[in-house]
């Protein structure tokens, strides 16, 4: 019997190539013409290999008959429709945990540069203002006396609270589930949470159960000084709203690492000088993404050895 043949939807860490490049066939797929590759070899492909630019629905699988495995680079795997993968017995696996605390750290960051606006402090000594025009302005917000809510208190949400734990802030959390082994308070109304805190921080995922769950209701219950820190994923968020919240002064700042059409980030937030905009980095150190591209590989091999990946997703009918 031949290798099995694999698909990797777009460039990934070196290491995932030099791990499987001599045990499977792989098919760069962003270097192909897609339907000439499929018409060759799409009857062959067993697995798929994804980070997320290009979306494994339910018409890409459809057209692999012999496709058993989507591994995606990635915890979040709202670019793969692990519903219907589910249904039609395609296992799907992510990477979770071992970029839980990256992600946190940068979540930490990205709450104290926006409360303190220290990206644009910098830029403004790095434009030679301090020297020439005096110190920085004070920053209205602080970490002191902020009330933080999380929106999704999975893995990195509960990695961030620990985080927070040490700043003495109240923490609350938003989810479908209460959690009872948790010593934080628990809403199960978004908007409620918003009208209650200072800061709100999604970790939730993406997908159409969370498409902007964060709309100009909940911004206005976060009210004139609150903060908003995305670092879940863009959809989720009411861009259009967020902007007009933030124009309007309906709510202090932002901090965002993701957005709704990823990587065009609206030019009014580009323009307010007081937003905090990270392109999409949280998990993005050599450290971690090795990581994850070893789970992407061991998940590959797994299924391959035993029939199971390591990591795989909830909808997936294996345990
Ligand atoms: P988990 O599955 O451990 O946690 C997800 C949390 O979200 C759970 O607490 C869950 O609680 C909650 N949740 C899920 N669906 C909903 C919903 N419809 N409404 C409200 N809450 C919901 O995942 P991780 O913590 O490991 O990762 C979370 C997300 O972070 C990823 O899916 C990804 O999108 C994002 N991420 C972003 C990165 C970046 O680079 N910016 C890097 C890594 C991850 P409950 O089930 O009770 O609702």
């Amino acid at each position: 019997m031949g290798k099995p043949e694999i698909i990797v939807t777009g460039p990934m860490m070196k290491t995932v190539f030099q791990q499987l490049d001599g045990s499977y066939v792989l098919h760069r797929l962003w270097e192909a013409d897609e339907d000439a590759l499929i018409a060759e070899h799409g009857e062959k492909i067993v697995a798929i290999a994804t980070a997320g630019k290009r979306p494994v629905d339910a018409t890409f699988m459809q057209r692999l008959p012999n496709l058993k495995l989507v591994a995606n680079f990635g915890v979040g795997y709202d670019s793969v429709d692990a519903k219907w993968a589910g249904e039609n017995g395609i296992l799907v696996s992510n990477t979770p945990d071992v970029l839980t605390d990256e992600v946190a750290d940068t979540a930490v960051g990205l709450i104290l540069m926006t409360l303190r606006q220290l990206g644009e402090a910098e830029r403004y000594l790095r434009a030679g203002r301090w020297e020439k025009e005096g110190p920085f302005p004070l920053t209205k917000a602080t970490m002191r006396d902020r009330r933080i809510g999380i929106v999704g208190l999975g893995r990195i949400g509960k990695a961030v609270a620990k985080r927070l734990d040490a700043f003495r802030t109240p923490i609350s959390y938003f989810g479908r589930t209460e959690q009872k082994d948790v010593p934080y308070r628990y809403y199960s109304k978004l908007a409620d949470m918003a009208r209650d805190v200072d800061v709100l921080v999604n970790v939730a995922p993406g997908g159409l159960a969370t498409r902007h769950m964060i709309d100009a209701k909940v911004l206005d219950e976060l009210g004139p000084d609150g903060v908003l820190i995305n670092i879940g994923r863009g959809t989720t968020v009411d861009e259009q709203a967020l902007i007009a919240a933030l124009r309007e002064g309906r709510i202090l700042s932002a901090g965002l690492d993701v957005y709704e059409d990823e990587p065009r980030v609206p030019r009014e937030l580009i323009e307010m000088e007081h937003v905090t905009l990270l392109p999409h980095v949280a998990s993005a150190s050599m450290f971690t993404r090795n990581k994850m591209a070893q789970l992407v590989v061991d998940n590959i091999r797994s299924y391959f050895d035993t029939g199971r990946p390591v990591t795989p997703v909830p909808e997936t009918p294996v345990r």
